[in-house]
């Protein structure tokens, strides 16, 4: 069953008398018990996609499409209402721990925080709360008047895992949550997501530069390119046949330690090329797709692939 539709979002930023397209036309669907990987290089817009979800976006952004959520749209949702849905139906783990958490509060304070601004708790019980939580991350809760520095990195994910599963919500958004940890602590965090989601039975939207992490514990992939998604395919075929070239280039790096850097410009989101996003990195691109922009269209193998060599049948690359 569908968890959550996003259908036709854009999310433009004005900067100066520029506007970044960071999000263009994405059409998605996350089922329950559902993860759902979104892979793409930097600045390729899967943050801001992820912080659209939440609608936590700042105040020069346009937004506009339809984010449905049990049957309602976020984006039409009072901020009161939306207060109630972020944290409490969606998580969302926000990248970097460094820079998230607060340096000068504990740790059993700022998740502390969590509970008594949404269920307005007692000091007490919230502190029950965070200690369950924390000890569900696998953290000793006796540690909860420790402060952020006092953790390691793979420790200070942990605690942004325990925030944003706090209210063991329906839908977790996880923004980078294995970038810059070791192998070992990576495995441990992946686990530990993988473990959550679950035994809670949650849907889950993770966004990653790492391929061994979408294949360990993503059931489908969306490739982002340019502020949309280019393709989407079970994490299998993808990974066994990738259909757009950007996914074929982007994956053809092995090991499988991350994504690798393509050959040519990446595109940007104020004018991103016309047609096809992808046409002048692109070599197999033809004239049409310098003018048209390719809609997403149906693989043999029923991937979907935003690009014209699957347009009517001719052969793939
Ligand atoms: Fe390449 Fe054309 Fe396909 Fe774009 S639509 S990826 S330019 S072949
Ligand atoms: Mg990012």
């Amino acid at each position: 069953m569908s968890l959550l539709k996003i259908e036709g979002l854009r999310v433009f930023f004005r900067s100066g008398n520029r506007t970044v397209k960071a999000n263009n036309s994405i059409d998605l669907e996350v089922m329950n018990n559902e993860t759902i990987g979104i892979i793409g290089e930097t600045g390729c817009g899967k943050s801001i996609l992820g912080r659209a979800i939440m609608t936590l976006l700042s105040e020069n952004t346009e937004i506009s499409g339809r984010i449905i959520y049990k049957g309602e749209d976020l984006l039409s949702l009072s901020e009161n209402k939306l207060r109630d849905v972020r944290g409490k139906n969606i998580g969302i783990i926000l990248q970097n721990p460094a820079a998230a958490l607060n340096p000068v509060l504990s740790i059993g304070d700022q998740i502390s925080e969590v509970f008594r601004y949404h269920d307005k708790m007692s000091k007490q019980d919230a502190r029950i709360k965070t200690a369950g939580i924390l000890e569900m991350v696998g953290i000793d809760p006796d540690r909860m008047g420790e402060f952020p520095h006092q953790f390691s990195g793979g420790m200070k994910q942990r605690i942004m895992i325990a925030m944003g599963m706090a209210f063991s919500p329906e839908l977790l958004i996880a923004d980078e949550p294995t970038k810059g940890l070791d192998p070992e602590t990576k495995k441990s965090i992946v686990n530990l997501l993988q473990n959550l989601v679950r035994s809670k039975n949650m849907s889950m939207i993770l966004i990653t530069h790492d391929l061994d992490v979408a294949e360990k514990i993503c059931d489908r992939v969306a490739v982002m390119y340019a502020g949309e998604i280019i393709e989407l395919a079970s994490v299998n075929d993808i990974l066994a046949e990738p259909g757009h070239p950007y996914t074929q280039v982007l994956l053809s790096s092995l090991p499988k330690k991350g994504l690798r850097s393509i050959s040519g410009e990446s595109p940007s989101l104020s004018s991103p090329p016309s047609g096809c996003r992808f046409h002048p990195r692109c070599e197999y691109a033809m004239d049409i797709c310098k003018q048209v922009h390719p809609d997403m269209f149906l693989t043999d193998i029923e991937t979907e692939v935003r690009c014209f060599l699957y347009n009517g049948g001719q052969d793939k690359p």
